[in-house]
């Protein structure tokens, strides 16, 4: 029995195998999990050397390989759900029966804990980049056809650029390309593009760079990361998400996966702290989308607004904050996400527990 020999902690080992028609190798992982989705696997492919790393709960299994033989550089990810199985169908370049799918790479075969992991990169070409508001805007990445990755919900990437020498890397959190995109027919193909929305700062170090790049240019992506969990949504009726500035991007994709998938949501309330009118992002997307869905409100708060502007203002507080966690039914089941600057997030999870929410039902997204 392979599970009498593994330490007590964490998942079981997973294990791999491969077989062939004449034209298409698979290589079929067996995680030993059932939850396991598309964007729990993440494979490139360059030149014969194949890497497809699987995340399990919070490890990672490694299957590293420089392939016997040629394939062509697309290839096809399947995952079948219920028996945690994983399926990467590579084509052959030449129909010829292989021996043996080829050497073990560094770490091959290798289950460790995700932290023990470093990151991995692949270059990305930029294909588009379009202002949202004065000083954000939304890049969008093309990923090489050869790179099979999708960040899940609420987690994060990290942009890399070569400056002078030096490496820069700083964390971003893919969005959406559009609010409404979950509502979209049919659906774009979720594992070909990756969009960003990034605020830049003249005097910051990465985004004045990040900026300069032309259409064409390519940038770093890396592995996903983070540790906010999708199965903390589940039977949730109320979610609040409190968004200072570009702390939007992680409720963007939460939002949709909450108006998509969630089948026991009643209401879902953004609460949006800005500078200005000017600083709102998707301001009219949001808009909209609280128009066509009944169950989303959104509230903009400005922290330093024009004498015209005769919505809500301030920093967060206790007075904006119970007002507006108001449940839809007494006891009804609830969750907050916040994001945005350190000392907002930090000020405002402080503030969410002096109204008796509990660390279960509030996540911080922080660096
Ligand atoms: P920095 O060089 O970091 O400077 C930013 C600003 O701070 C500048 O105005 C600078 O003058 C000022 N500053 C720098 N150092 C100091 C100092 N010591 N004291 C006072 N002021 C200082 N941002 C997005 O736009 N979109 C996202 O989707 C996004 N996702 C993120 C996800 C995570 C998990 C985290 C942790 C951050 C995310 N960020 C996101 C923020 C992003 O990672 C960068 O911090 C941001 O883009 C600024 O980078 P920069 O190098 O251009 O600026
Ligand atoms: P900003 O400076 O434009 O401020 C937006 C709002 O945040 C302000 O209007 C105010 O209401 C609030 N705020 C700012 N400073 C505050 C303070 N000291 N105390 C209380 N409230 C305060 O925001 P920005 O430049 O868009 O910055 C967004 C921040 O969000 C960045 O620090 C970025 O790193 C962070 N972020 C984190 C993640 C993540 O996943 N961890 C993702 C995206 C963005």
């Amino acid at each position: 029995q392979v599970t009498d020999t593994l330490p007590r902690e964490g998942p079981s080992s997973p294990s791999y195998d491969w077989f062939q028609t004449e034209s298409s190798v698979t290589i079929a992982i067996y995680t030993k999990q059932k939850n396991i989705s598309l964007d729990s696997v993440m494979v490139d492919l360059q030149g014969d050397s194949l890497r497809a790393e699987t995340f399990i709960q919070d490890h990672s299994y490694l299957i590293h390989i420089g392939l016997s033989h040629e394939v062509q550089e697309n290839f096809s990810v399947r995952v079948i759900e219920n028996v945690g199985k994983v399926d990467i169908v590579l084509q052959k370049r030449e129909n010829i029966s292989w021996k043996c799918l080829g050497q073990p790479l560094e770490k091959h075969d290798s289950f460790i804990p995700k932290e023990d992991t470093g990151l991995s990169y692949r270059r990305c070409q930029l294909i588009s980049k379009e202002d949202v508001t004065h000083d954000t805007r939304l890049f969008c990445l093309m990923l090489p056809p050869s790179t099979h990755l999708q960040v899940p919900v609420g987690h994060h990437v990290y942009l890399k650029l070569s400056v002078t020498g030096a490496e820069i890397v700083k964390p971003y959190t893919p969005v959406s390309a559009s609010l409404l995109s979950g509502f979209r027919e049919p659906v774009p193909p979720p594992n070909k593009y990756i969009y960003f929305l990034i605020k830049i700062y003249p005097d910051g170090l990465f985004t004045p760079e990040l900026d300069r790049l032309q259409i064409g240019d390519f940038v770093s992506v890396s592995s996903p990361e983070g540790n906010f969990k999708l199965s903390k949504l589940q039977e949730v009726e109320d979610l609040f998400l409190l968004a200072a500035g570009t702390g939007l991007t992680p409720m963007v994709n939460v939002l949709n996966h909450a108006l998509t998938c969630m089948p026991s949501l009643r209401k879902v309330k953004l609460m949006f702290f800005n500078k200005t009118e000017d600083d709102i992002i998707w301001r009219c997307e949001l808009e909209k989308l609280a128009f066509k869905d009944k169950r989303f409100d959104t509230e903009f708060v400005l922290s330093a607004p024009s004498p015209e502007w005769n919505g809500k203002q301030g920093h967060v507080s206790p007075a904006l904050l119970s007002e507006f966690l108001q449940r839809s039914l007494e006891n009804s089941r609830v969750f907050l996400c916040i994001c945005g600057p350190t000392p907002f997030t930090e000020e405002g999870i402080r503030l969410l527990h002096d109204l008796n929410f509990s660390n279960d039902e509030i996540h911080g997204f922080t660096a």
